[in-house]
This record gives C-alpha cells, structure tokens and sequence, in this order.
C-alpha cells in the first residue's frame, strides 16, 4: 500500500540529505541530514517544523543511516507505508537526460556511464537509488538531473575551443550545474513578473557553496558559468572557478601533482584560500569588518568575478528582464548583492538598499527601485523540484495507457 508522501533522496560521497512531502500539498513535514558517514563524528539531524534532534550514528555507512532515517520517519508516524515516490537528485546526466525520469535499468547504466563525469558524485547518487531499491521494491523511484535543465545551451556556449574529437569521444563539454534551482526561481521570477517563462529573458545567480550564474532565454538556460565539472566559472567557497589552463603545467614543475592540483583548486581555492580563513561568508564579513584585510580582499575578488559573470550572462540574450538572487549568499548577504549590482550599471540596475536590505535573510522580493532593471532575491527549494518531478513521474507510471 502507497503512503501520500513523497520522500526525497540526496545521496553524497559521505552524507545523506532526505526531504519527506506530503504529495498532497507538497508541503515539507521532515527533513534531515546525515553526515560524516564512515567516521566516528556521524550525526543524523532531523527537522521537524522549528524541532531538531540529532543523534550519533558513528561508524554508520549509507545503509544504516538511510535505515535509521527511515525508522525514525516511521516511529514519528509521518511514513507509515510505502512513499508514493522517492525522488533522487543526480548530479549528472551527460547528454542523455534532458528532463526528470523514472528510474529502470536502462536509466541506471546511463547514470553509470555518466559516473566517468562526476566520479565523486554519481556513485553516490547510484548507492541511494539501489538502497531505496531495496527497502521499497514497489515504490516508483525517480532521477533529477542537475545537469538536465541545461541541455539545452547551443553548442557555441556548451563546445570547448579544443580538438573537436574530444567532444565526441569523450563527452567533453561544458553541461553546467545547478540546474534545479536555476529552473525554480525562474519559475518564480516569470509569476513575478506575470508572464509565461517561455516569454522571460532572465540571468539567475545561485550563490551558496557552490556558485553559478545562468542566462535564461525564453524559459531556457542558453549560457551558464559551470562547465565539464562544477569548479568552472565563479569564485566559490573552497573551489577556485575559472583560472588560466595553463596554471596547471605551471603548478606541475613546483612538484605538485594532478591529484594534488585537483585538491587545491576544489578544496582550498576560493574564499577559503584567499581569505586564508574560511568559506564561510557571514565568517569573512566579521573578519572584514574587524580589519583583516585577506577576508575583505576575498570579498571583494567574489563580487568582482560575480559582476563580470553576470555581464557575460547579457551576451546571450535580448533582454534583461530579471536578475535573481538566491542560495546561502544570494539570499542572505545584502552587501554581496549591492556590491555586484553597483559593477551592474551598464545595465540599468539601481539597487534600493532599503529593499535589499529588508528583502534579505530568507525573504524574497524586489531589491532594485522602481524605474530600474529587476533584480529579485528569491529563495531556492531544490528539494521542492525534485519531489515535484518526482510526483509527475509517479502520477505517469499509474497511467499505463499514456505511456510512450
Ligand atoms: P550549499 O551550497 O552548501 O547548499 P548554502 O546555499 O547554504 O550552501 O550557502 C552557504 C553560504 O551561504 C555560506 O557561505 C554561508 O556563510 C552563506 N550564508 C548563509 N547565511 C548567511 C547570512 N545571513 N549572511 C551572509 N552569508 C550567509
């Protein structure tokens, strides 16, 4: 028998992120995460409304802790059957997944193929949708790609300027991340501004850990700053974005290797490497604000890059009817925010800092003044996009008559 929930999987290399809806109204009634797994410091935090308990899993791998996420749900009566589907965020697609899907054999050794992409990621994804396989049999199980919203860029953004061979023998091109969220606060953006997103030009600035802009044309992502992997494009927390290639040979006669170079530029890049602190930005404003002058110059590189990445986004449309905000910086650092839109001006944005400073922390809203270009901050609900797609897929699979 079918429960009315729909549970959402994140499966990462070392922790587990679960949303639980209820299908009716997709509202969330529990979320959590489980960190740390394989060591002795494994937690599982579980949010109900305002409540959070935490509990030690140490030495807990992905089964036990999705089994104790499952027990816990169980006990608190909010899961008592089968969900009606378990939605999975996968990190990659490759060229293969344009859109959400249901999950078959054929699907999984797609995912497998594309694990050679996202060697960290997609095994994980993987190890979760065979472990709910295996708990819940029966339940439609369904994938969302990060990479999926962005199939659709033209080749003359998603080709790299190197041999051609190495596109069509080993897929290499840039696909772009983050996709979800760029899909849902644009879906957002257009009921703002009261038009069909097939009719909105808009560029959507994701700004948590990982950071990316996007330039939606007509409803489609036509540009965005992730490449092959998520560490091209902006400065992030710990990941570098864009350098010059040819850093890496350089970087190889000090006797570093490509291990190593793979280490530095995803893990003590950015923020962190910068400022010589921290990732963690509402951290680095203190530190800025208290005089060290590493955290204000790592700041000021952030806005820099995001003001220029956010210029090359205009290249690919007509228009600028919107630009957004949203992720853990996006949403919350008015002075990011007010910073990169006073690089914007070209482009006609006139920041009203009394909007950005009240339309900050967690609410959403205009925070330009009237008479200038839009810009929006709108808070991101990836989970919600995946329970969403995941429903879809469910309603589909019970309607065998409508399948192609
Ligand atoms: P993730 O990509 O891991 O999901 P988030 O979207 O939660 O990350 O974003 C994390 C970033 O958001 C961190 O740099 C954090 O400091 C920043 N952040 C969160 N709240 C605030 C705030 N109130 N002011 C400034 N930065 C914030």
């Amino acid at each position: 028998m079918n429960d009315n929930t729909i549970l959402v999987i994140n499966c990462g290399s070392s922790s587990l992120k679960f949303a639980l809806f209820n299908a009716a109204e997709l509202d969330c009634v529990a979320s959590g995460l489980a960190e740390k797994l394989g060591t002795t410091g494994a937690v599982l935090t579980i949010k109900i409304g305002n409540s959070k308990s935490t509990t030690s899993l140490a030495h807990a791998d992905h089964s036990i802790a999705i089994k104790s996420v499952i027990e816990s749900l169980t006990s608190m009566q909010l899961l008592i059957k089968d969900p009606l589907g378990i939605g999975h965020r996968v990190v990659h697609g490759g060229e293969a997944f344009s859109n959400s899907v249901l999950i078959d054999n054929r699907v999984i050794a797609e995912i497998e193929k594309c694990s050679a992409l996202a060697p960290l990621h997609n095994p994980a994804n993987l190890l979760g949708i065979k472990l709910m396989a295996e708990l819940y049999p029966s339940a439609p199980q369904v994938a969302v790609f990060d990479t999926a919203f962005h199939q659709s860029l033209p080749q003359a953004s998603y080709l790299y300027p190197i041999p051609y061979h190495l596109y069509t023998e080993h897929g290499i091109r840039r696909y772009g991340f983050h996709g979800t969220s760029h899909q849902y606060v644009a879906e957002l953006a257009a009921n703002k501004l009261n038009k069909p997103l097939d009719k909105c030009n808009l560029i959507t600035a994701h700004l948590g850990n990982g950071c990316s802009v996007t330039a939606i044309k007509q409803g489609l992502s036509v540009d965005t700053s992730m490449g092959l992997t998520p560490l091209e494009g902006l400065m992030m927390g710990t990941r570098s974005g864009d350098i010059d290639p040819g850093l890496f040979e350089f970087l190889c006669t000090t006797g570093m290797n490509s291990e190593s170079i793979n280490q530095m530029l995803n893990k003590e890049s950015g923020l962190k490497g910068l400022s010589g602190e921290t990732n963690d930005m509402r951290t680095l404003f203190k530190l800025a604000d208290s005089g060290n002058k590493r955290a204000a110059l790592a700041i000021d590189v952030f806005c820099f890059k995001l003001a220029k990445y956010i210029s090359a986004m205009a290249a690919s449309l007509p228009a600028i009817d919107a630009l957004v905000f949203t992720g853990g910086i996006g949403e919350n650092a008015d002075r990011i925010r007010a910073t990169a839109l006073g690089k914007l001006s070209i482009f006609g944005f006139k920041l009203s800092s009394e909007l950005n400073k009240s339309n900050g922390l967690r609410s959403e809203g205009r925070i330009t003044e009237s008479g200038s270009t839009l810009a929006y901050v709108i808070p991101t609900n990836e989970e919600l996009v995946i329970a969403r797609d995941t429903l879809k897929s469910a309603k589909y699979r019970e309607l065998p008559n409508q399948r192609g």
